[in-house]
């Protein structure tokens, strides 16, 4: 049996420099990061990390959009949500809250 633990070190703009990409589907208006370092951690390792161990390089940007979505409805706020203006190549994603197509 291994052992051991894993380390993950987020560094990075504060929530109010790193843009405001989180649209409230009730208000149309933008926001921040409504959950923090939880959200931010699950939108780099699972949405950007397993999708690129899969080899979806080109899916990158849709792929962590539509993970982080799903971890924003999985904690409750499924009413704030982003459609990638705010995240890499800054286009928008038509399926942004769709489920991720990879597992
Ligand atoms: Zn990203």
């Amino acid at each position: 049996m291994k052992g051991g633990t894993y380390t993950a070190l987020i560094e990075g703009l504060s929530d109010a420099d790193s843009g405001n990409g989180y649209i409230n589907k009730e208000s149309g208006e933008n926001g921040f990061n409504p959950i923090g370092r939880a959200l931010t951690f699950g939108h780099e390792v699972f949405g950007h990390g397993r999708s690129a161990v899969l080899g979806r390089l080109d899916s990158q940007h849709s792929d962590a959009i539509q993970l982080e979505n799903l971890i924003l409805r999985v904690m409750g706020k499924g009413n704030i949500q982003r459609d990638g203006s705010n995240h890499d190549n800054n286009t928008k994603i038509s399926n942004a809250s769709a489920i991720p197509s990879y597992r």
